[in-house]
């Protein structure tokens, strides 16, 4: 129970990956403030199944995080009812698959807004406090997409970049401060996210579910599976112990050697 007294704030963890993390995370004693869309019944089983494995407060905050002020909210009740965060983990993401040419205006933005945008401002508001604490651990959920292209996904592999480059500058500023900032690189893992996005690649290239699956989406992944949120959960909270102290500008893979082609 390493995390027993530390406080941790993940976006987008009422499904797929970052609720896996926010569990990971939970099972070593963190209070934990989810954040994410979803049925509330639903929602509200998992901050309780939170605080049953912590022993400590779980909170659910509903922000949309593609709205600064909903942000500015989230951060400033999770300090004032959990306590500043000493692990922020910015999770949440959205994906579209579309031409450039045929990109809607308004996903391009929703998904610069989410992928990236909301990353600077959750670790804008959450650094002073880790900083006071002399203490902090700043985990970002990117992809493969931070490293590599793949067509019809600009949105998406902006944001990925963006987030990879914003990560490494916020390691160097934070480097002495007792604050690490990494980011996770994950291939495909078996998520709602992934398993959304298989429609619209089937009808952007003609295939059929089949052939996206294994030709498009597991075509790169040389361990020809996906990745799964428990492979991905165990990274993170690797990520927040005291021996990972040393580890802060990474982005860390875990692709299935993807990105080693
Ligand atoms: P998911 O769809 O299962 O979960 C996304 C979470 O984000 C949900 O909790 C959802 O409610 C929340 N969310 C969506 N829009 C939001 C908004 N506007 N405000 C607040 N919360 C919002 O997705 P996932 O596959 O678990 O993805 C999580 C992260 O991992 C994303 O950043 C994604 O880009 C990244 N990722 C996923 C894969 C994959 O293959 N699944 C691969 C690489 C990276």
């Amino acid at each position: 129970m390493h995390l027993k007294g530390k406080r941790a704030l993940v976006t987008g963890s009422t499904s797929g990956i970052g609720l896996a993390i926010a569990r990971a995370l939970a099972a070593e004693g963190a209070s934990v403030m989810i954040n994410g869309f979803g049925d509330a019944d639903e929602i509200e089983a998992i901050r309780k199944e939170l605080e049953d494995v912590s022993g400590a407060p779980a909170l659910h905050d509903g922000a949309d995080l593609t709205d600064v002020d909903a942000i500015d909210a989230m951060v400033a009740r999770c300090t004032s009812e959990l306590g500043s965060p000493h692990i922020l983990v910015n999770n949440a993401g959205m994906q579209h698959v579309a031409p450039v040419a045929d990109f809607p205006v308004e996903k391009w933005d929703a998904i610069i807004a989410l992928n990236l945008s909301a990353v600077f401002h959750t670790s804008r508001m959450c650094i002073p406090m880790m900083r006071q604490k002399g203490f902090g651990r700043i985990i970002n959920t990117a992809s493969a997409h931070s490293l590599v292209a793949s067509p019809n996904k600009s949105a998406y592999v902006a944001a990925k970049h963006g987030v990879a480059g914003f990560t490494k500058t916020v390691a160097l500023e934070t480097a002495e401060d007792g604050i690490t900032v990494n980011c996770i690189s994950p291939g495909y893992v078996w998520t709602p996210l992934v398993e959304k996005q298989i429609p619209d690649t089937m009808a952007s290239r003609g295939l059929t579910r089949e052939e996206v699956m294994n030709d498009v989406l597991l075509k790169a992944q040389p361990t020809k599976r996906f990745v799964t949120v428990e492979e991905v959960a165990a990274l993170a909270l690797f990520l927040t112990r005291e021996e990972a102290g040393s580890i802060t500008g990474a982005n860390i893979s875990m692709d299935g050697g993807w990105t080693a082609q």
